[in-house]
């Protein structure tokens, strides 16, 4: 089965080989000097600054999202959340769980994220801004430039999901005054799902986290921080997937982050280009190298998605929601390269005649 689905990703022979051997113990000097190192390139690549904390909890991206919540913000504060798609949401079920107050910027299908959109907000107190940068139901990537800008003059904390974004779009933590940034294995890094990260940067864990009654055990960011001086956690973590996270960054870094994204976005415009002669449509809004939405003229989406995995053994992503038979989502990361992409829409060309002389 061939994926070109978003995480879990088709991964390279490096990192598969690597979940073939014994997973080692991890209370040693060996494996913290590995965490170490691959926290140093981890905050490099991210364009932070080794000050910055950096939380490694065996969770998916989700939870990451509801610690990082949960360990920066409380009752007292107001949130305003971008939400263009399930991952926008996501964010705004975790304030409503936690009872922390929001207002939303609410995208509507195929809608770019513009100054427009902060206008009715000008006036209103904030705290902080949550953003999934790359919404990865819908492929947009928002412009970090205006949020930045609107978090800067309003004095918010600036928390990003760059879950889908990191190591497939440049990404400068700093540059931008992002305070917190979230991560997860499965999607840019290429490796299986287990770890998720949760970096913060000098202000927000002095003025806040490291102060922060967190009503958890598991989620409390202080104890994970105290103990990750010594390149450890407080409780197990996916210790295989840590073993697999230190060769993806360790290749990357022999590669060069630059050669890497350069990588996806080539293979990304390739598809893009390539697809033009198909009967679909791309959006028209800023897209990540991460991921392309393939807009189908008919309600054909899921049957597509289905004749490619069970007739040419090719795994897409489908699309949640309203769009699930007009949309599917084609991923660019990983095991994979233009020669792909070739192979890719000559079977989605074939699938699509398929499904329609079966109507
Ligand atoms: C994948 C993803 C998540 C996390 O999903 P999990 O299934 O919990 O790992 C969160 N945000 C974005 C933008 C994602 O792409």
């Amino acid at each position: 089965m061939r994926l070109f689905t978003i995480g879990p990703v088709e991964m390279l022979e490096e990192i598969k080989k690597i979940g073939s051997n014994n997973v080692p113990y991890f209370r040693t000097t060996e494996f913290s000097k590995i965490m170490l190192e691959s926290d140093r390139l981890l905050k490099k690549f991210m364009g932070t600054a080794e000050s910055s904390r950096s939380i490694y909890l065996t969770a998916s991206g989700s939870g990451a999202m509801e610690a990082a919540i949960m360990n920066c913000f409380s009752m007292q504060d107001k949130l305003l959340i971008i939400n263009g798609g399930t991952f926008g949401q996501r964010f705004t079920d975790i304030c409503m769980i936690h009872k922390i107050p929001y207002e939303e910027i609410i995208l509507q299908p195929g809608e770019a994220l513009t100054t427009k959109h902060f206008i009715p907000f000008e006036k209103h107190s904030f705290t902080g801004l949550l953003v999934n940068i790359d919404e990865t139901s819908t492929g947009q990537l928002y412009d970090i430039n205006l949020i930045a800008e609107f978090c800067q003059r309003k004095k918010l904390y600036l928390m990003v999901d760059a879950i889908s974004s990191f190591l497939c779009d440049p990404y400068i933590m700093d540059f931008y005054g992002i305070d917190v940034t979230i991560i997860s294995s499965q999607k840019g890094l290429c490796v299986p799902p287990g770890i998720s990260v949760v970096v913060l940067n000098q202000r927000i864990f002095e003025e806040r986290v490291q102060y922060k009654d967190v009503q958890s055990l598991y989620f409390d960011f202080k104890s994970y921080i105290k103990n990750f001086e010594r390149g450890q956690t407080p409780f197990t973590p996916a210790v295989g997937i840590c073993m697999q996270m230190s060769k993806a960054l360790n290749l990357i870094a022999e590669e060069g982050l630059e050669v890497h994204l350069d990588h996806i976005a080539a293979v990304a415009n390739d598809f893009r280009q390539k697809i033009q002669n198909l009967p679909v449509k791309i959006p028209e809004y800023p897209l990540s190298n991460a991921i392309t939405p393939v807009i189908f003229e008919k309600n054909i989406a899921y049957k597509v998605f289905q004749v490619l995995k069970e007739k040419y053994d090719i795994m897409l992503n489908p699309t949640g929601g309203i769009l699930h038979d007009r949309v599917l989502r084609v991923a660019h990361i990983g095991n994979t390269d233009v020669e792909d992409n070739k192979e890719l829409i000559y079977y989605l060309e074939k699938a699509i005649r398929d499904v329609n002389s079966h109507d």
